[in-house]
């Protein structure tokens, strides 16, 4: 049976994909009305299937609502986002290799710059190249540097907007089908780009509240209660995107889960991770006024028909938090596998014990790593063919992902990473590792 998250990424997969065909069409009946070649056929078809591509990348990354409905979460609109800025550096490569000028003639209205058009490619090859190689190690960055290198993406798209328009054997402003698709799609890629640019932080965190509350629940973690300005709609278990406007806070947006709700208030529950989260949990004074983007994710709790288990690992276990302190009931019997490095590391252990004593569909499991080793799938009731709801570090995610699909490969997993950037090359550091340490003889 095919898992929901499979049909997601075919499904998501299919819409790009017919949109690069309807590309192809439209460059094959314009380009053949003109009694083109061949090279010049497969030349236009490969620079304007960069050119759509990178229109999408800019695009996906406008978190737009409908779309992250269509792609069934921010995390596969991220994947794709992701996927394609790298395939198209390989396509860039082919379209190199084919290219072929011959019998192309530049309109003088492109004649400004003095520089050739092949050279201007070349620009584009390399910046998007350079960019994306950079995007690849976000891992070992600041995020804060890796999201202000991204923002120049859209210079070497801009070149390379300009080299496909000019280097284009049928012209691109006639106002024909194609210039119209071509046009269009440009504008959706530069108005994307700039829009994430110039507009994003004041048009997509719309919702303003008050900070009304800072609690230390550790020394590492701490919990604010946001009073917010009018009804903030979200299902538990969701996430939002928020910017303080705290006197010592930087004025950065970052994710985090929606810790809990009670129809005036929102909470966040928020770990000291790096610079950001280090100043929230140091300098934050309240009251302090927050925006708060609309809510995302897809990790719910909707499911009613099988027994749910929950697995939290460290923070990961905000949007549980977040269930828990919503106003919606549990009905359907829920256990919950808390799992810490150690004792210390537990928060709102009060009010799982409370909401037990209180819920009979409801009762937890505290994993003390130190004491009781990590959680494993063996650990968890299979049997009952429960749904099981993650979150928490890639790693534990990842793992344990693993091992319950050697036990029971149908059981339903839903999880939130805690992070969007990808992993492609952490995954093939992991796999080189494995390799070595399987090949290379142990030391004695
Ligand atoms: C869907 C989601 C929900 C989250 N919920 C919570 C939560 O409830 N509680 C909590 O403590 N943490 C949560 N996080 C993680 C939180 O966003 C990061 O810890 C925080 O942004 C770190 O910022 P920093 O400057 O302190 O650290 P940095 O050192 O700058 O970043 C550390 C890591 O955090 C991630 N990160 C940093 N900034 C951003 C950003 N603007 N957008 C996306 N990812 C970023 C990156 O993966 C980065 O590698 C969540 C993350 C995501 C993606």
């Amino acid at each position: 049976m095919m898992t929901r998250k499979t049909f997601t990424y075919i499904y998501s997969g299919s819409i790009i994909l017919s949109i690069f065909i309807l590309n192809t069409l439209l460059w094959y009946f314009r380009l053949s009305q003109s009694f083109l070649n061949n090279n010049a056929l497969i030349t236009s078809i490969f620079g304007s299937t960069i050119l759509i591509g990178f229109v999408m990348v800019f695009f996906l990354s406008t978190r737009n609502p409908i779309l992250v409905k269509l792609f069934g979460g921010l995390e596969t609109v991220y994947f794709w986002h992701r996927f394609l800025a790298m395939s198209l550096i390989g396509m860039i490569f082919i379209h190199q290799t084919w290219a072929n000028a011959q019998g192309l003639i530049v309109l003088p209205r492109y004649l400004i710059f003095p520089i050739s058009f092949s050279e201007l490619g070349e620009l584009a090859r390399n910046g998007l190249i350079l960019l994306v190689t950079l995007a690849l190690f976000a891992k070992w960055m600041k995020y804060e540097h890796f999201k202000y290198i991204h923002r120049f993406m859209i210079v070497p798209y801009l070149f390379g907007l300009y080299h496909g328009f000019a280097y284009s054997w049928v012209d691109l402003f006639s106002l024909d089908y194609l210039s119209i698709w071509m046009i269009a799609t440009s504008l959706v890629g530069i108005g994307s780009s700039l829009y994430m640019l110039l507009f994003y932080k004041h048009v997509a965190l719309s919702n303003l509240g008050v900070i009304t509350e800072k609690n230390y629940l550790n020394g590492q973690i701490i919990d604010l209660k946001v009073e917010v300005m009018k009804v903030y709609r979200f299902k538990p278990g969701q996430f939002a995107f928020i910017r303080i406007q705290g006197r010592k806070i930087k004025k950065q947006i970052h994710p985090f889960s929606i810790s809990g709700s009670d129809g005036t208030h929102v909470y966040f529950t928020i770990k000291t991770l790096g610079d950001y989260t280090k100043q929230l949990y140091d300098l934050l004074d309240v009251p302090s006024v927050i925006t708060i983007s609309r809510p995302f994710g897809h990790m719910t709790f909707s499911d009613q028909k099988h027994p749910q288990v929950w697995i939290a690992g460290g923070v990961g276990i905000t949007p549980f938090i977040g269930k828990i302190r919503s106003l919606e009931p549990i009905e359907t019997p829920t256990h919950l596998f808390y799992s810490v490095r150690n004792q210390n590391e537990a928060v709102h252990m009060d009010l799982f014990e409370a909401y037990q004593a209180t819920h009979k569909e409801f009762t937890f499991t505290l994993v003390d790593q130190q004491k009781d080793g990590y959680l494993r799938a063996t650990h968890l009731p299979l049997e009952q063919n429960p749904h099981i709801y993650m979150c928490g570090p890639k790693r534990m995610v990842d793992d344990l992902q693993k091992q319950i699909s050697i036990i029971n490969k149908d059981t339903l997993i839903t999880y939130e990473a805690f992070s969007f950037t990808g992993t492609l090359v952490d995954t093939i550091l992991q796999k080189i590792r494995t390799l070595f340490k399987k090949y290379l003889p142990a030391k004695k």
